[in-house]
């Protein structure tokens, strides 16, 4: 589904990412980790080209993001992403949020789209709320909110990059369980996160990143009971 192949990528002369080799296949949770500065947000960012590499290739489905003759346009309309701020419309209510790409990218109804954003908003919980505007919600409400509008796409994969690193404490939990349920239906997923309970719930496989490098790729179990590295053993002393 997601195949990324020896990408290195450089601001300038900083080398942000290293030959970096992984790949997501269908129905897999890929849970990323690693310090901060190691390159996790730049990786899954240009697996849906919004930072293109210098070297290397990444195919999600088929498609050749890495080939400047794509559509990236029509690429990022099938992959959702999920950012630790919420990015939601502030001045259009939840079903409005919910909506908009679905009717000017997808070309669906207002009732089709409706139906899709009620049906999704219902199953967050957030029915009650949907009129409202995001200001109005919660932090854990507003994150649900923006997972739902990435549903309403019917995304082929969903990328997140610390989706609960901006909530508090009480709200981590039911944006988590938004996505193990997720995770547990079969969708895609590469997860940037330093939960690691949810890692070691639903990731099939964590790559663990230092300094632009992924450093190990590995079942998960394997990860969590027998890192191979120094840096994965430190980091995990760290924040378990
Ligand atoms: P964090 O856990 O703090 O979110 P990260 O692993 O997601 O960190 P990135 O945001 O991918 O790390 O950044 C990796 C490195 O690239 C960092 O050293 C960062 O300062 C640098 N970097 C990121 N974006 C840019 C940019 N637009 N221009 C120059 N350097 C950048
Ligand atoms: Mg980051």
């Amino acid at each position: 589904m997601i195949t990324i192949t020896d990408i290195s990528k450089w601001y300038g002369s900083f080398q942000v990412l290293a030959d970096c080799t992984t790949a997501v296949e269908k129905g897999e949770v890929v849970v990323v980790c690693g310090p901060s500065g190691s390159g996790k947000s730049t990786l899954i960012k240009c697996v849906n080209g919004l930072e293109p590499v210098q070297k290397g290739s990444i195919n999600v489905e088929g498609i050749e993001v890495t080939d400047k003759s794509t559509n990236l346009t029509k690429l990022r309309a099938r992959i959702g992403m999920v950012f630790q701020h919420f990015e939601l419309y502030p001045h259009m209510s939840v079903r409005e949020n919910l909506c908009l790409a679905q009717e000017k990218v997808l070309r669906r109804s207002r009732d089709e789209a409706n139906a899709k954003a009620e049906a999704l908003i219902d199953r967050v919980g957030l029915l009650p709320h949907i009129e409202k505007h995001p200001g109005q919600l919660s932090g854990g409400q507003q994150q649900r909110v923006a997972i739902s509008r990435a549903l309403a796409m019917d995304p082929i994969a969903m990328l997140f990059d610390e989706p609960t690193s901006a909530l508090d404490p009480e709200m981590i939990n039911e944006v988590l369980d938004v996505m193990v349920e997720l995770a547990q239906d079969g969708m895609t997923m590469m997860v940037v996160t330093h939960e690691m309970g949810f890692a070691r719930k639903v990731a099939d496989r964590v790559v663990f990143m230092d300094d632009g490098r992924i450093v190990e790729d590995r079942v998960t179990d394997q990860f969590f009971d027998h890192p191979e590295s120094e840096r994965a053993q430190d980091f995990l002393g760290k924040i378990l």
